[in-house]
């Protein structure tokens, strides 16, 4: 396999896990560092749980569930089932398989392990070969204000299945986080070929990492190229809030909108064929297929992101 160097991808759940198994399968695994948001990161039954890692382990490792898009295949639900009947909270699904991993991560965390460290063991153990990071060792929260007040992330996202109207996000915890030391290295390494900031929320996945002190200025200094995919095809979201949450937030829902929301952190965007004609402002503007319906789909993508990448380190 061929390589262009090291490949960073920052990634949330469902969309960015998608594009991060694309590049998994057209990058050597010694050359991709993604890093995951663990914004949606929070405690809940005494187990510390961590979507968005989660996400990316299960896709990289073939056991994610294709119909639910969270969690494990093959998942039994015995734990859930008998909690509710115990009268306990059921409003976030634990199945019984991927309860092990949050039940192990927890045990781990509490004798003094790092986060980064139960990750990549977790990982060998699904036998993933690339690098899979937490964006930070310390815990950043997401919160959301809507209506009625501060509530926390996964209170919005779960329990209220997003229906509350975003006014405002905040990270709390974040401007005391360490950035990520792998992710920090990669950026200063001199075979950096690329940064990318796969097709997840812009607001939840993405800019929670962006908001680690010291990110954001070494994402601007590093020499290879930073781009962008967008996770608007066509003025719609392909799943979850993200085209919601611009209109509640004064923005345009479009491709372009979240491009302007990175401001000056992109070199390159890819765009779909669809909103190829959307007025080229800012990162140079590539247009591919970006919808990934099938493996296939998903290695296109991540080829037509280096390739890109290419063009622009010329
Ligand atoms: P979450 O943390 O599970 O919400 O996942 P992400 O933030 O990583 O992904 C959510 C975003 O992925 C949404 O904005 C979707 O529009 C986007 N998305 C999902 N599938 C695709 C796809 O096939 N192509 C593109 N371009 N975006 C996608």
């Amino acid at each position: 396999m061929s390589s262009p160097g090291l490949v960073v991808a920052l990634s949330g759940g469902i969309g960015g896990a998608k594009l991060v198994l694309g590049l998994s399968r057209v990058l050597p695994p010694e050359d991709l560092l993604v890093v995951a948001n663990t914004g949606d990161d929070f405690e809940h039954l005494g187990l510390s749980i961590s979507p968005d890692i989660d996400t990316v382990a299960y896709t990289l490792s073939g056991l994610a569930n294709p119909e639910l898009g969270w969690g494990r295949r093959d998942e039994t639900w015995s734990f859930m089932e008998t909690l509710g009947a115990l009268g306990g909270e059921t409003w976030f699904r634990l199945g019984d398989r991927d309860l092990a991993l949050h039940v192990e991560r927890t045990r781990r965390l509490r004798a003094g392990d790092s986060l980064t460290a139960i990750t990549a063991d977790v990982c060998a153990r699904l036998g993933i070969a690339c690098r899979v990071v937490p964006m930070s060792d310390d815990p950043v929260r997401t919160r959301v204000r809507s209506e009625t007040g501060w509530i926390d992330f996964q209170d919005y996202f779960v329990r209220q299945q997003c229906a509350p109207v975003v006014r405002e996000l905040a990270f709390a915890g974040a401007e005391a986080a360490r950035p990520q030391p792998a992710l920090m290295a990669a950026l200063s390494d001199p075979r950096l070929a690329a940064v990318v900031i796969c097709p997840s929320n812009p607001f939840i996945s993405v800019e929670p990492i962006l908001a680690i002190p010291g990110v954001r200025a070494a994402l601007l200094a590093c020499a290879a190229p930073v781009i962008g995919v967008s996770p608007i095809i066509g003025g719609r979201a392909v799943k979850g809030p993200t085209a919601k949450m611009l209109a509640e937030l004064g923005l345009e829902v479009s491709a372009a909108s979240v491009a302007w929301r990175y401001g000056d952190l992109l070199d390159g965007y890819i765009v779909d064929h669809a909103d190829a004609d959307a007025p080229a402002q800012g990162p140079r503007v590539f247009a591919a297929e970006t919808l990934m319906t099938t493996l296939a789909d998903r290695e296109a993508l991540a080829r037509a992101v280096l390739d890109a990448a290419a063009t622009l380190r010329e």
